[in-house]
């Protein structure tokens, strides 16, 4: 660890690049880049890489940090979990900045959408768990009481899409229920994070309750899970990671929650406004395609087939592709050169394998990151194309002929985090719905989500559920209580 704590200036933003754990700035001595996917020349900072004795430090911090932090008591923990929803409102505007240039995300979604939804998860937290303290019964002559006691250190691990407010709907159940955390942004986007640790003192939170560690998944993210301290992990990214993280749960047996990709069905049946569903698929190529929830399967009726691709590639003819920080940008820049050769190793495959690419399927200009809208036709579907995620800008299209069969394609993965259906049809909606196996599903709209709602996936697309009560539970060892009626007085 070093001293050296300079911050770095990001378009007017002042952001320390360094960890915050117990109260305090720590820099490393290791370092590692981060750069703007709008102009890759344009490097951001030099973030400290955290390494095993930076997790370690984290852990013990996080350790004294519970002791204060579960002793408060609820309604001074939700004092400071308010205060935090306050700041975060009060310096959006600079969150929305230095997240729009660190991962491409559209500014104008993240002012009016992301960052005020993460303020939102801190209030929503704040309020359930004053709300839902207690559950009290009376069963076989005894009195029943289920109390959430705190678990402990929770470790926290965020993928690099929509970073800010990822962390927080993961940060509020862990702090309300009484967890001291240490967050570990992804190293792709690790820098809005940073201008949360600058709030933490300010909302007043004791020392070590909440920390943020940066650097490497495999170096510090591997320690972080592996330490036998902790006693909730709760991540965010890809099936593969899931994996190692949990092992190293396993080992420790220390719960664990995984909100892992997806690979949604988007199932436009004949019956439904087939425009607004043909919108809604052209909706599903912003930010880039990098959003686990997106509907990349697009099943249509047969017989609608060519009226659907008709408005599909009018709406996504009105996509216009550039700088995430003007308001007419719909088509945002993929977050890194690695991640890009990535989607375009997906299509080239896809073309090799002899699926059709109707539209897309390369660079808006190639020296950047943009990536065309791409729509591809499989020739069957067990190709890649459509089994596989691709987290990028990449739909596959595909019809059925009754609804057992739309079914039956929808459920043809291994995954299942969403899907999406339009019908005007309510029996239909109702059957379909039931019958998709993901962890939402959505008739005739998209990401509309009540934050008391479980969220989670089916398959390898997560394991436990996060939202509401679940959440509560999750960060939470409940005990049941059970006294003798009449046996105390
Ligand atoms: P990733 O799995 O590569 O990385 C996620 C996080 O894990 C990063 O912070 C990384 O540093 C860390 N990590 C990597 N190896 C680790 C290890 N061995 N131990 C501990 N931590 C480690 O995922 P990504 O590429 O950042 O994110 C994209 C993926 O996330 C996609 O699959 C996407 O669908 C998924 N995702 C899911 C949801 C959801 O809610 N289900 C939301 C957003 C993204």
């Amino acid at each position: 660890m070093t001293t050296h704590l300079d911050r770095v200036e990001i378009d007017g933003v002042s952001v320390s690049p360094h960890h915050f754990i117990g109260g305090e700035r720590i820099a490393s001595e290791d370092t590692f880049e981060v750069r703007c996917p709008m102009d890759w020349n344009r490097k951001l900072a030099d973030v400290s890489r955290g390494n095993h004795q930076t997790a370690t430090d984290a852990v013990l911090a996080a350790q004294k940090g519970f002791s204060q932090w579960s002793s408060l008591g609820i309604q001074k923990r939700t004092d400071i979990l308010f205060a935090l929803a306050d700041l975060i409102d009060k310096n959006a505007e600079k969150i929305a900045t230095v997240e729009c240039l660190d991962m491409a995300m559209l500014l104008e979604s993240l002012k009016l959408r992301l960052v005020p939804r993460g303020a939102l998860n801190f209030r929503n937290y704040a309020e359930l768990v004053v709300e839902h303290q207690e559950r009290v019964w009376s069963s076989k002559g005894t009195n029943n009481r289920i109390i959430r006691d705190p678990a402990g250190p929770a470790v926290i691990i965020t993928p690099w899409n929509a970073p800010f407010m990822l962390s927080t709907w993961k940060l509020a159940p862990a702090l309300a229920a009484g967890n001291s955390v240490i967050l570990k942004p992804a190293e792709w986007s690790p820098l809005s994070a940073s201008l949360l640790a600058d709030l933490i003192n300010e909302a007043g939170f004791p020392p070590g309750a909440f920390n943020i560690v940066q650097g490497l998944g495999s170096e510090v993210g591997a320690a972080l899970v592996s330490d036998p301290r902790v006693r909730r992990i709760s991540f965010t990214g890809s099936p593969e990671t899931a994996r190692h993280i949990g092992v190293a749960a396993a080992k420790n047996i220390v719960p664990f929650t995984a909100e892992l990709g997806g690979k949604g069905p988007l199932i436009v049946f004949d019956d439904a406004d087939i425009d607004a569903g043909a919108k809604k698929a052209a909706a599903q190529f912003e930010d880039s395609g990098q959003v686990c929830l997106a509907g990349t399967r697009l099943l249509v009726g047969s017989s609608i087939k060519e009226k659907f691709l008709e408005r599909l590639i009018h709406y996504t003819e009105q996509h216009v592709a550039g700088d995430s920080q003007d308001t007419g940008t719909t088509l945002s820049a993929a977050i890194h050169p690695v991640h890009l050769e990535r989607v375009e190793g997906f299509v080239e495959r896809a073309r090799k394998n002899g699926d059709k690419v109707i539209f897309g399927g390369e660079r808006f200009w190639q020296e950047k990151l943009w990536y065309k809208p791409t729509l591809i036709e499989p020739v069957s579907n067990e190709s890649e194309i459509v089994q596989k995620e691709v987290f990028g800008p990449v739909l596959t299209l595909q019809t059925f002929d009754s609804e057992s069969q739309a079914i039956e394609l929808a459920n043809s993965t291994d995954y299942g985090l969403s899907g999406i259906i339009y019908t005007s049809n309510a029996e239909r909606a109702e059957r379909v719905g039931r019958a998709v196996r993901a962890g939402t599903v959505w008739v005739n709209s998209f990401l509309i989500r009540d934050l008391s709602a479980p969220f989670g996936g089916y398959g390898i697309s997560g394991i436990g559920r996060e939202g509401g009560d679940y959440a509560l539970d999750f960060h939470s060892d409940l005990k049941t209580l059970q006294i003798l009626d009449g046996s105390v007085s």
